[in-house]
């Protein structure tokens, strides 16, 4: 199994860890949030199967305790992780199916068993967060949070572990402290919230 410096620098050269650059990451409710020098692309896990494997076993050696009856991604986005997460983390335990479901485009399950959200890049926690409120509100029982990338220092969230498939802390500023902005260095409009903050500051229109 490689380390995790390993798989950083294979992020690195497949693109799905972009930078050193200037970006604008979302604030967690698809608005523009704190600038960063590195992005950590969701979509670009998928472009390599083996690699993208290799990330999901790695969650599914970190389940020890946890045994979920029920797997639950934030968004669709995060859906063909936890669709290949629930089949792995089945054989592991030796039974038949666990259920997946996507937030966005599924009804809320009905409470059967322990709950793992999963989400593929957690940036801040807050959408992991979020779902829990949402699936604690219809009585379910969220036990643990999984992901491809935990890019917050927080091993934890809301008292919960993360099983991360690799955890590397990448700092984020807010606006009125980045280096790149009082730099004059342009913001990257091809990733995150970049486009939507210039458009809100009136330097671009987005298409
Ligand atoms: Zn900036």
């Amino acid at each position: 199994m490689r380390g995790v410096q390993e798989l950083i620098d294979e992020f690195m050269r497949r693109r799905i860890i972009l930078g050193p650059d200037h970006f604008v990451i979302g604030d967690g409710f698809g608005n523009p949030g704190p600038h960063t020098s590195l992005y950590v692309d969701p979509g670009r896990f998928y472009r390599d199967r083996e690699l993208h494997h290799e990330c999901v076993m790695r969650i599914v050696e970190r389940m020890n305790g946890h045994r979920p009856a029920i797997i639950v991604a934030p968004d669709d986005q995060s859906l063909p992780t936890a669709r290949l997460l629930g089949r792995e983390t089945a054989g592991r335990f030796r039974i038949a199916k666990i259920p997946v479901f996507s937030l966005e485009s599924d009804p809320i399950p009905a409470p059967a068993g322990d709950v793992l959200v999963h989400d593929d890049v957690i940036t801040f926690g807050r959408q992991s967060t979020t779902a829990y409120r949402k699936l604690l509100a219809a009585g379910h029982r969220v036990v643990a949070f999984s992901s491809l990338f935990r890019r917050i220092e927080e091993e934890t969230l809301l008292g919960l572990p993360i099983l991360a498939a690799v955890e590397r802390t990448l700092p984020t500023v807010p606006e009125e402290d980045c280096p790149f902005c009082a730099d004059g260095i342009p913001v990257d409009s091809a990733h995150g919230k970049g486009a939507i903050f210039l458009a809100m500051r009136g330097e671009m229109r987005v298409s």
